[in-house]
């Protein structure tokens, strides 16, 4: 019998991501900081959003953020996604800055709202890739 299983997408990292999803497997949220401004950004890019500078690290953070804004999906667009619905889709914004468009677990979808607090949590594709999702902030 064969078995057909439909996964999801797999994230594919580009060079300039290679250090978050490095990062992102070993279950921490790492983001390129500027040497220059210190400020953080995301996605990351090749130069600072704010500065241009060159210099700049990946440096670890909180994890911890609020919703900014969501998006509840009911419709199935990819059949690997059928078993999600409805999800949500959120931009997350960090203690630190940035925001990442990411997926809210841990509580029911009518139960999401703006500004609610967060933290990352870790959603392991294979051994090579985890996604950085969130959840209600325990605290
Ligand atoms: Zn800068």
């Amino acid at each position: 019998m064969m078995s057909e299983t439909i996964r999801k997408p797999k994230p594919r990292p580009a060079p300039e991501s290679l250090p978050y999803w490095q990062a992102a497997r070993d279950h921490r949220l790492a983001l390129p900081k500027c040497e220059s401004c210190e400020k953080f950004w995301f996605p990351p890019t090749r130069s600072c959003p704010h500065c241009l500078s060159m210099n700049f690290s990946f440096e670890n953070v909180s994890g911890k953020g609020k919703i900014f804004s969501f998006v509840t999906y009911h419709r199935v667009y990819r059949p690997a996604f059928e078993a999600d619905v409805p999800y949500v889709v959120a931009l997350v914004e960090l203690d630190e800055g940035p925001r990442l468009l990411t997926n809210i677990l841990g509580i029911p979808h009518d139960q999401v709202t703006c500004e609610m607090r967060v933290e990352v949590t870790f959603d392991d594709y294979d051994e090579d890739i985890s996604i950085p999702k969130f959840k209600p902030a325990q605290s």
